[in-house]
C-alpha cells in the first residue's frame, strides 16, 4: 500500500465530494489518492434526496445505474405543502434525468469510491490527515497522514484537495479565509421507516418549522423535521429528541404524527445540531477545497450533495488543466452558481417567513437550480480517461 507515496492529488474525504472528485481525476489520467478518517460505506449524519444535477451528474458518469441495481427508489413527483395547501410537481424527463433518487449514504458513497477504484484512484479508509507539507517558499506539497496503527507518514502531491466536510482540517491549516457568512441555522431531526403511504418527495412548511419525507433505500422512508437552533437547544424538548420531533411534525402538518407514530424507526432518531452556512476560499497554492469544505449551506434545501458533485466535476477540471487561471475559473463558476442557492436558503432557514413568503423563495430557489444545471449540462461528458497517466501540471507560480 506505501509502495507510491507521490500523487498528483491528495483527496482529504472519500464521501460524496471526495470520492467523486478522486474518480473523476483518475478518469483524466491523474494519479489520485484519496483518504477518509471514516470506514468504507459507513453512514453520516445527513439526509440524501438529490436534486436535478446531482442525479445529472452521476447519470452522465455511469454511476446511476449502480444506484438503480441497488433498489433506490426513483421519485418522479414532489408535491409541497404550504400550510393546508398542496402542490404536486411531476419530475419532467430531461437531460437524461427520468426520475429523481435519494440513495442512502451508506450506498452513494460507497459507490462513488467503488468508482474512483475502478477508474484508477487509490482510496484508502482508516487514514487521517494530521498536517500539510510545505515547500520552502509556502507552497503546499503534501501531508502528514496517519495510518489506521497510529504512524504517521508523508504523501507528496501536486495538490492536496480539502473534501473533509464543515470542519475541514485542510481549509484550517491552509489558512482559507471565509468570504461569506450565513445569518441562519436549522436543527433536524430525522429517521427512518418503514410502510410509509406517500409518493415521491413530500416538503412541508408552515412558520416556523419544515418538514420532509424521503423514499429510499429498503422500502423505508427518511422523515425529518427542521427547526430553528435556538428552539431546540433552548426550548422544553432539548432532551427529548422523540418528543421534538413529533412536535415540530404536528406543527408542520397536525396529520403528520399519525404518520410515523405506527412503524417503528430503524433505531434512535439522528440529530443535526445545526451550523451557519459559510462560503470559503477555494483554492490556494498547491490546494483546493471540494463540497462542505469549501461552501456549506442550511440543509433545509436539501441541495448539499448536489452541489458537492457539481464542485468535484469543477475541480476535477481545473486540476486537469492545472494553471491558475483554470483553478480560478474553478472558483469563479462555484461562486456564482453557488450564492444565489446560499442566499435563498440562508432565507429558507430563517423560519420566519409566512406562506406566500416561503412560496416565492422556493421560485428563487428553482431558478437558481435551473441556473446550476443548465451550466451542469454543458459541462459535457466526464466519462473515459481523455489524458494520458501523469500529465497533471499545477503551475508553479504561486496562486
Ligand atoms: C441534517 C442534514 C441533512 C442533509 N440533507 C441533505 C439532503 O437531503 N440532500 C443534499 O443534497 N444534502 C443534504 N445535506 C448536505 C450534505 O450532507 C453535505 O452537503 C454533504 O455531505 C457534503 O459532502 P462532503 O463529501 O463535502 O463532506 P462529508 O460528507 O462531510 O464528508 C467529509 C469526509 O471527510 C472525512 N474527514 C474529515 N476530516 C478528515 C481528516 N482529517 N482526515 C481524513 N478524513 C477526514 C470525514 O470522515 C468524512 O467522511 C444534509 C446535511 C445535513 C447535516
Amino acid at each position: 500500500m506505501f509502495a507510491h507515496h507521490s500523487y498528483d492529488a491528495l483527496v482529504v474525504g472519500a464521501r460524496c465530494a471526495g470520492a467523486a472528485t478522486a474518480m473523476l481525476m483518475a478518469r483524466r489520467g491523474l494519479r489520485v489518492l484519496a483518504i477518509d478518517r471514516a470506514g468504507y460505506g459507513t453512514d453520516t449524519i445527513s439526509t440524501h434526496a438529490l436534486m436535478r444535477g446531482g442525479v445529472l451528474q452521476l447519470h452522465r458518469w455511469g454511476v446511476l445505474p449502480r444506484l438503480q441495481e441497488m433498489g433506490t427508489p426513483a421519485v418522479r413527483e414532489t408535491t409541497f405543502h404550504y400550510g393546508d395547501e398542496e402542490f404536486t410537481i411531476a419530475i419532467r424527463p430531461s437531460n437524461g434525468v427520468e426520475a429523481l433518487y435519494a440513495p442512502r449514504r451508506t450506498l452513494l458513497d460507497r459507490t462513488l469510491v467503488d468508482a474512483a477504484r475502478d477508474a484508477g484512484a487509490a482510496v484508502w479508509h482508516g487514514y487521517t490527515l494530521l498536517d500539510l507539507t510545505r515547500r520552502s517558499d509556502g507552497r503546499v506539497c503534501g501531508a502528514t497522514v496517519q495510518d489506521p496503527a497510529g504512524n504517521a507518514f508523508t504523501v507528496k502531491a501536486d495538490l492536496v484537495v480539502g473534501a473533509d466536510g464543515v470542519a475541514s482540517s485542510v481549509a484550517r491549516l491552509a489558512g482559507a479565509d471565509t468570504v461569506r457568512e450565513g445569518r441562519h441555522a436549522t436543527a433536524v431531526i430525522f429517521g427512518y421507516f418503514p410502510r410509509i403511504d406517500l409518493t415521491g418527495y413530500h416538503w412541508w412548511y408552515q412558520p416556523g418549522v419544515g418538514a420532509g419525507a424521503i423514499p429510499t433505500n429498503d422500502g423505508r422512508h427518511c422523515i425529518f423535521a427542521a427547526i430553528a437552533l435556538g428552539r431546540l437547544r433552548n426550548g422544553p424538548w432539548r432532551d427529548d429528541r422523540t418528543a421534538a420531533f413529533r412536535e415540530a411534525l404536528r406543527q408542520a402538518d397536525p396529520a403528520l404524527p399519525t404518520l410515523v407514530a405506527g412503524p417503528r424507526p430503524d433505531g434512535p432518531l439522528c440529530v443535526f445540531a445545526g451550523r451557519k452556512g459559510f462560503l470559503r476560499q477555494a483554492f490556494g497554492p498547491g490546494w483546493a477545497l471540494v463540497g462542505d469544505a469549501g461552501y456549506f449551506k442550511d440543509p433545509l434545501t436539501a441541495h448539499g450533495i448536489t452541489d458537492a458533485l457539481r464542485d468535484a466535476e469543477l475541480l476535477a477540471n481545473a486540476s486537469t488543466t492545472g494553471t491558475t487561471a483554470a483553478f480560478a475559473d474553478y472558483a469563479a463558476t462555484r461562486d456564482a452558481l453557488s450564492m444565489p442557492l446560499f442566499e435563498v436558503s440562508d432565507a429558507i432557514a430563517a423560519l420566519d417567513w409566512d406562506l406566500d413568503q416561503i412560496r416565492a423563495l422556493h421560485q428563487t430557489l428553482n431558478h437558481a437550480m435551473k441556473r446550476e444545471v443548465e451550466h451542469l449540462y454543458t459541462m459535457g461528458d466526464a466519462g473515459p480517461p481523455v489524458m494520458p497517466a501523469n500529465s497533471i501540471i499545477i503551475e508553479e507560480e504561486v496562486l
